[in-house]
Parts: structure tokens; sequence; C-alpha cells
């Protein structure tokens, strides 16, 4: 059976996670009102963008409530850069009212401001080299027991997961290297 994967298509760079989830053989649902979001999904992602304004637009648009209750009742989850900064438990440098799911505080910005986003090559959960692409990205800086740290950048936290949920503060969809969105399907949505 395909698995169908859920896409915040509110804002930001989901069609690149769209994409790649076509391209792993799975179907991916854009999730833009709350009747989309339905229990046939087997996962979502949580792409980059602008944490404010998607955090606004999940309140906006009713999703923020059954949201919150699915990632924390076991929904694999896998959030990219501001997706990542709308699972986390707490923001060192803003008035931190997200979703607060994922036992991680995260720095916004932590690299630099637009002018400083980079690219760099690092290892992923064991998994080998990944491109890491940072555009404004945060960084991990602190995590909770029970949190996994599967990868750094400049010796920062850059990725995380606890149980269900995965935490990325690069964009692995901007490559054409599927590393992380495989690790996403064959390992997170199967509790492995
Ligand atoms: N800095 C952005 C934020 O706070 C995240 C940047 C990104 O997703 N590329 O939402």
């Amino acid at each position: 059976m395909r698995k169908k994967i859920g896409v915040l298509a509110l804002q930001g760079a989901f069609i690149e996670h769209i994409h790649m989830l076509e391209k792993l053989g799975a179907t991916p649902v854009e999730i833009r009102q709350k009747s989309d979001f339905t229990p046939a999904l087997d996962g979502i992602i949580l792409p980059g963008g602008e944490s404010t304004v998607m955090g606004n637009l999940l309140h906006k648009t009713g999703l923020f409530e059954p949201l919150r209750n699915a990632l924390a009742e076991g929904l694999p989850a896998l959030g990219t850069c501001a997706g990542l900064i709308l699972m986390a438990k707490n923001a060192e440098d803003s008035a931190h009212k997200h979703l607060c799911v994922l036992g991680v505080t995260v720095r916004r910005h932590g690299f630099g401001r637009q002018i400083n986003s980079f690219s760099t090559e690092g290892d992923f959960a064991g998994q080998g080299q990944v491109p890491m692409v940072f555009i404004r990205g945060p960084y991990i800086t602190a995590v909770e027991d029970g949190v996994e740290i599967l990868a750094t950048a400049q010796d920062k936290i850059v990725a995380v997961r606890q149980k269900n949920l995965l935490g990325i503060a690069f964009h692995p969809e901007l490559t054409g290297d599927t590393t992380v969105h495989e690790f996403f399907l064959k390992k997170v949505l199967t509790n492995d």
C-alpha cells in the first residue's frame, strides 16, 4: 500500500516535499484546511517557510488543535526548518506559542539572516553524508531526555528524533538527496 503523507500547504516550501514523496512512491496529500486532515494519513510533513505566519494560519484554518492532538498521539511527522520551530516545545527568542510537541529548544535564525544561508554536508543518522542547505535556519540548543540527536553542523544540533517526530533544521527537500525522506518513510512511519 502506498503511504499517504499529508503536506501542510498553507505557506512556504511545500511543493518540493510533494515532489520528493512522489519520487519515493508515497502519495502526497496537500493539507490546506481542516477537512483535508483525515485519520487516513500515515504521516505529515511540516515544511519550511515562516513559522510565525504558518502558526497564525494554523489557528485561522482550525487545523491547530487537530494537528497538535494527532502529533501528541503518535502521528509520524517530519518538520523542516520552520516546521521544526512549529513542533518545538521551546524557542529561545520569540513568544513561542506553537504546537509544542517535540522536546527541544530552538534558536530561530541561529545561523544568521538570509545573507548567511549556506550549504554543507554531514552524517545523518548513520545513513551517510547528506547535503544540508540552511536558509535562515534555526538550530537546537537543548534536548529533553529521550530525544535522539541525528545530525550536527558547525557543532550545532540540526536533526533530532523523538519517537514519531523528526525535526530537521535544514532543507532536505531542496537537494536531490532522498536520505531524510526515506528515513522518515522507512523508520519513523514504522516506529523502527
Ligand atoms: N526563520 C524561519 C522561521 O522562523 C525559518 C526559515 C525557513 O524555514 N527556511 O520561520
